[in-house]
Formats: structure tokens, sequence, C-alpha cells
């Protein structure tokens, strides 16, 4: 017998398309569609709308299969995370960040990642594997379940203690627990191309989440090819991994740069705006201690960014065991930044959200696995939820 279908693979034209294979028509696959992503429904048995004869039919031959959490960690800043086992010892995660007027979910899209960046963990892994469209989205399914069953939760105290205080819970600006996506987990997600753009139409499609292009990003180390397509095929949000103001400091930081170098990738960045849902690139910008962060490579940076319309998103660097990098001081991350917005260039300096979970950028999964793969080291003490 056939391995049962994974309906979470398809976005809408393809589930369309699958169940017009089973003789079905388009209007079943958008119910059920709805059913598997609005209401984060898993069972073929609670779609009452769907006709009986297909619900029995969809349990022989399908499946809707998110990914399996193994740990659920939080921080004492909130941040939640969770490990998932995508199979043959491989580990991804997804991470949660609530702030005050939005929650953003930051999503893995491989496991690993073979572009190898020296200041980044999961570079240090190795490639594992490209994550299949419904791992991707899983990630946001699984989230909005787990984070939805929590909200219910502290809603039903929340409510007491309003009742008895008189006072309204609050609620994020638009009623939505994740009003954000951020491909900025574990993997290159333009290396994961058609699989990453799956998920990306299941995000934006209002059948499924309904969430705006502005406000779900991907981040790339600069993959001048595909972020043509990407622009051509779904354009969202982009953030740029730039970490470097030259081409020789960025082809030994972010070994892609000796295929696509800083001209292409600043000319790939203008190309993105002509249909981009925002009018600036984001630039990130990893801190690391006398290495990229001096006055003068921010001068550097001002010249080189010039011609694109940009913001700059500072990363402290964040540390992991032999990464042989240190963080820059905050005086002078504060120096740097000045001279960007001296410039005239908008520039943020991240937080560093769930460092006691190891939710940092750059730290994810890393305790998991070592590059052979078949290690698994200890996980390092987390703060589990408490149930
Ligand atoms: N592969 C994609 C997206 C995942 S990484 C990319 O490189 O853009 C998300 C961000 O975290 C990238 O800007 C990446 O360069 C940065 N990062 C990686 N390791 C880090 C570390 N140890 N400290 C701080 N930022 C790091
Ligand atoms: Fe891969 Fe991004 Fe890490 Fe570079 S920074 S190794 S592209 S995950």
């Amino acid at each position: 017998m056939n391995s049962p279908v994974n309906l979470l693979d398809f976005d809408v034209d393809g589930l369309v398309a699958w169940f017009a294979g089973l003789g079905e028509k388009p209007f079943r696959a958008r119910q059920v569609m709805r059913w598997m992503h609005r209401e984060g429904c898993d069972d073929f048995d609670a779609m009452t709308d769907v006709a009986k004869s297909l619900r029995t039919r969809l349990k022989d031959i399908a499946v809707i299969r998110p990914p399996v959490p193994v740990r659920d960690s939080v921080s004492t800043d909130g941040t939640r995370k969770w490990l998932l086992d995508v199979g043959n010892a491989n580990a991804v995660e997804t991470v949660f960040i609530p702030e005050t007027r939005r929650g953003t979910l930051c999503i893995s899209s491989q496991a690993g990642c073979a572009l190898d960046c020296a200041f980044c963990s999961t570079g240090k892994q190795g490639f594992n594997r490209n994550l299949s469209a419904a791992e991707i989205v899983g990630q946001l399914w699984l989230a909005n379940k787990l984070l939805g069953a929590a909200r219910d939760a502290e809603h039903d105290s929340l409510a007491s203690d309003a009742a008895a205080a008189e006072i309204e819970p609050g609620e994020p600006d638009n009623g939505r627990i994740i009003s954000n996506v951020v491909m900025m987990g574990m993997g290159e997600p333009l290396a994961n191309f058609d699989n990453v753009v799956t998920a990306l139409r299941l995000m934006l499609d209002d059948h499924a989440y309904g969430l705006s292009r502005r406000r779900v990003t991907v981040s790339t180390s600069g993959i001048v090819p595909a972020m043509d397509r990407l622009r051509d095929e779904c354009p969202v949000a982009l953030a740029v991994s730039l970490h470097a103001s030259n081409d020789a400091l960025r082809d030994r930081l972010v070994p892609i740069n000796q295929k696509y170098p800083l001209r292409e990738l600043m000319a790939a960045c203008q190309r993105y705006l002509d249909r981009a849902p925002r009018d600036f690139v984001t630039f990130e910008y990893v801190m690391l201690d006398g290495v990229n962060d001096s006055d003068a490579h921010a001068h550097e940076l001002v010249a080189l960014v010039r011609e694109v319309p940009c913001k700059f998103n500072l990363i402290p660097f964040n540390p992991f065991p032999n990464s042989g990098f240190l963080r820059s001081s905050a005086e002078r991350i504060r120096r740097f930044a000045g001279i960007l917005l001296d410039a005239g260039i908008v520039t943020t300096t991240r937080k560093t959200r769930g460092d006691d979970v190891d939710a940092a950028c750059g730290q994810l999964a890393g305790q998991v696995q070592d590059k052979t793969r078949r290690t698994v080291v200890r996980l390092k003490q987390t703060t589990e939820i408490r149930s």
C-alpha cells in the first residue's frame, strides 16, 4: 500500500489539483484547507461539513501530520522554544517571541545548513536535509495550536483575575497570537526554495493563515538567483545577512560571498525592491569583537549600501563553544550604530531573547547533534514549561 499523503505538504493550488485527481471539486479542497490551517484540525472526522464519504476516503489515503515536539521550553523573558523531531535523529527548532504589540514565530527551513558561515552554530553542524513544506508550515500549525492552548488556559485565569480586579485582559494588536513569521531559524531558506515557497504561500493564503506579506520575512545569506526567483514567485519582506563591509571579510565570514560577491548582492537587493511588499531591505549584521565592528567598517558599510533603501539590524554575537569569536562590547555596538544613524540609516540593535534556553540567533539545536549526526550530546539544562 502507498504511504499516506500528508496534506500539510500542499498549498491551495496543490490541494485543489490533488482533489481533482480524486474527482473532487475545488471548493472541497478549500474546505479541508480551512479546517486544517484555520481551525488547526488534524482529524478528518471532525470536519463536519465535509461529506462523510469523502472523509472516509481521506482517512484511507491521507494524513495531516505536523512535526512532533520533543521539548518545550520557556525562557524567563517569555520566549518559548520547541525542539522538533524530524526523524533520523535530526531535530530543528521553532521559537516564539512575544512582544507587547506583536508575536513573532521564528521558523526553521533545513536540518543543519550547508553554507558554513564562520560564526553560526547551525553551519558548524553541517547539512542534514531540507525540511518538507509540511515540516515548515507545520511549525506554524503547531505553534498556533500550542500557544492557543496556553492562551486559553491563561485567559481562563486572567478572566477570573480580571473579573476580580475589573480589568480587561490584554491582547496583541490584531488579535492574533502569531502576527509575524520570520524564516530565521535553522537553515538557509532559499537553498530549500520550492518547499519554503509552498509554506510561504500557505502563510499568506486567506484559506490558511492569511498573514500580510509585510509580516512574513525571509532571511537569506545572499543566494542571488534565488532572491530573484523569490521576487518573481512570492515576494515577502526580505532580510539579508550582510555581516561584512567588503568582499575580503565577507568571503571569510559568509563563504557564499565567494560565489555571489557584494556588488551582485547589492544589485539583487535593488531588483528585489521593485516588487517587495516593503520599500526597504533589512540588513542583518552580527557584531563580532575586533572582526567587523570598527568605525572604519561602519563607514565602509555606509558607502556600500548607498544605493539600496535599507535598515540595519545589529545582532550582538551569540557565543557557542569553540566558536572562536567574541561579542562586541555594548559601547562598541552603540558607536557603530551611531555612525550608521548619522548617515541617515535606520539602525536597531537586536535584543538578545531566550538566552537561557539557547533560543537566540545561531544557537538553535546546537546542543542536539554534532556534525557526524551520530552523537546526541547532553541537552543543556532548560527551564521546562510548567504544566
Ligand atoms: N540562513 C539564513 C537565516 C537563518 S540565520 C541567514 O543566514 O540569513 C538568522 C540570522 O542569525 C542570520 O542573520 C545569521 O547570520 C544570524 N546568526 C547566525 N549565527 C549567529 C550567532 N552565533 N550570533 C548572532 N547571530 C547569528
Ligand atoms: Fe546557514 Fe544562515 Fe547559519 Fe549561514 S548564518 S550557516 S546561511 S543558517
